[in-house]
């Protein structure tokens, strides 16, 4: 009894975690030789992270075109645990429960996560590097960048589906309970994805393309297909993706209309946030920065979102999903 109180009280004062599936921070630390707390150059900095009250969030490993993608990738993993090295408000989780321990402690959780499989390199021995990543914390996947891959085709370059590769891969990352992740990829390889999942199915950082015609963006069939999984579809804030409406540019008000219509073809508990800050976006009048992101929210609160919708978008869709992912994991 004692200890049910205990427990209960807890989670009482447990903070709300709050979610961002997708910050490029990274390239900008190892391009430019920043830390999680340069503010003045990094869009989501730490104090502007801590501004919107975001507390957990998916650092991307993201090999260029014109790289080593394996040396990149490895890079970048290196620039993050360096950081966590020096920062004590920063950590690596691997599991839910350590993001809510992190979250309880004031810290700021990190997942990483690949964008690209390009990423593991050009050998036979992909396998062996991807149990490398694995080992120190990728716990996402996205299976392609711009460009198609070895593995599967991608929604850049009018890619096809997934290769004999791409299959075997598809069946390692289930294996290890990492999270899949289809933005950017064709929309072959993310029906094909999807449809074949027992396990939620993430797009990180993509938004509908029935308010934004673009490649980038995802069809109704691919919304209904993700949600299906129990995955979460992270909304993307640049402006290219999110679009204008009657001659007004990209702004707040066009990213709550993707959020309203992915809600509407994939209910509410498909909603999430994955804003590609720190990735070169051009961003919309209003969302300029990580610590501006409660602008969304106060736009879908005026809009009649309730309460259990706001705190699902903002973070608890996607500790839902990880944590059916983690299901059964091994470790
Ligand atoms: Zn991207």
């Amino acid at each position: 009894m004692i200890m049910a109180l205990i427990l209960a009280s807890a989670a009482a004062q447990s903070p709300e975690l709050r979610v961002d599936l997708h910050l490029d921070t990274p390239t900008q630390m190892l391009t430019k030789g920043l830390h999680f707390d340069d503010d003045a150059g990094l869009e989501a900095s730490k104090a502007k992270l801590r501004a919107a009250g975001t507390n957990v969030v998916v650092q991307v490993l993201w090999p260029p075109r014109k790289s080593d993608h394996k040396a990149r990738a490895f890079a970048l993993l290196g620039v993050v645990e360096q950081e966590v090295e020096r920062d004590d408000d920063l950590v690596i989780v691997r599991e839910p429960q350590e993001a809510r321990v992190a979250v309880g402690d004031g810290k700021i959780a990190i997942l990483l996560s690949m964008e690209g499989a390009h990423g593991l390199g050009g050998d036979p021995n992909w396998a062996e590097v991807f149990g490398q990543f694995y080992d120190r914390g990728l716990r996402l996947l996205g299976i392609t960048w711009s460009f198609s891959n070895r593995f599967a085709g991608a929604s850049s370059d009018k890619g096809g589906g997934l290769t004999e590769e791409g299959h075997a891969l598809v069946k390692l990352a289930r294996e290890k309970r990492v999270i899949l992740d289809v933005s950017h990829a064709s929309t072959a390889t993310t029906l094909a994805i999807c449809k074949s999942s027992d396990v939620p199915v993430i797009a990180s950082h993509s938004n509908a393309q029935t308010l934004r015609a673009h490649v980038r963006n995802l069809s109704d069939e691919e919304i209904r297909c993700i949600a299906a999984t129990g995955g979460v579809i992270g909304l993307n804030f640049h402006a290219s993706f999110v679009g204008g409406v009657d001659g007004r540019k990209a702004d707040v008000s066009r990213v709550a209309d993707h959020a309203v219509h992915l809600a509407a073809v994939g209910g509410y508990g498909v909603v999430a946030l994955g804003t590609d800050f720190d990735g070169y976006i051009k961003k919309p009048v209003g969302l300029e920065d990580a610590s501006k992101v409660g602008a969304l929210w106060a736009e879908l609160e005026r809009r009649g979102w309730t309460v259990a919708q706001l705190e699902g978008a903002r973070g608890g869709n996607f500790m839902r999903a990880w944590v059916a992912a983690r299901a059964n994991s091994l470790d």
